[in-house]
């Protein structure tokens, strides 16, 4: 099977900015350059995936519903914007959750690769050519335990960060298969 290329992005810090626990539409304010990159990946012919660790459902502080609900504003605002993803993975359990249901250390919470691992499957996905982009450290160890090169983006521009990563998959001789 010749699946298809993806990047995988984590959000806040990467999409939106991190302003801690952020579900309130109203509070989603893009890193600059983030519909840019995402219009890029589009364009390039990249599944646009996005697995984000939400611990605050695990905490009480707010439902998977409230959850979805910022995501469809989330894709509301990109697409005004021309830019689409494609799938979105939520991890919503921590260790130290209060609902019970959404206490524990869960495959899919990062630096643990269930959600990348489940996108694999669930959308055909090929290792080769894919990566993942995020903020911190568990992220990319994500990344790598999914097989998959986990690029750390310490802030600023999203756009110029996205062209210097897909320069570098282009020069990867591991991802020329698939182009
Ligand atoms: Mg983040």
């Amino acid at each position: 099977m010749t699946g298809r290329k993806a990047a995988f992005l984590d959000r806040d810090g990467v999409i939106n900015v991190d302003h801690g626990y952020v579900v309130d539409p109203a509070s989603l304010d893009f890193i600059e350059g983030a519909a840019a990159a995402i219009r890029r990946l589009n364009e390039a012919g990249y599944l646009v995936v996005v697995v984000t660790n939400q611990s605050g459902v695990a905490r009480g502080y707010f439902t998977e519903a409230d959850v979805e609900r910022f995501h469809d504003h989330l894709r509301e605002r990109l697409a005004a914007a021309g830019a689409h993803i494609d799938a979105i993975y939520t991890a919503p359990h921590h260790p130290d959750g209060v609902i019970a249901a959404y206490r524990g250390d869960h495959p899919d919470r990062k630096p643990r690769p269930g959600m990348v691992l489940r996108a694999f499957a669930d959308l055909g996905i090929a290792r080769s050519g894919s990566f993942l982009v995020g903020d911190k450290p568990s992220d990319v160890a994500a990344a790598e335990a999914a097989g998959i090169p986990g690029h750390l983006f310490a802030g600023g521009d999203l756009d110029v960060f996205m062209t210097g990563v897909l320069a570098a998959a282009a020069e990867d001789p591991a991802s020329k298969g698939d182009r």
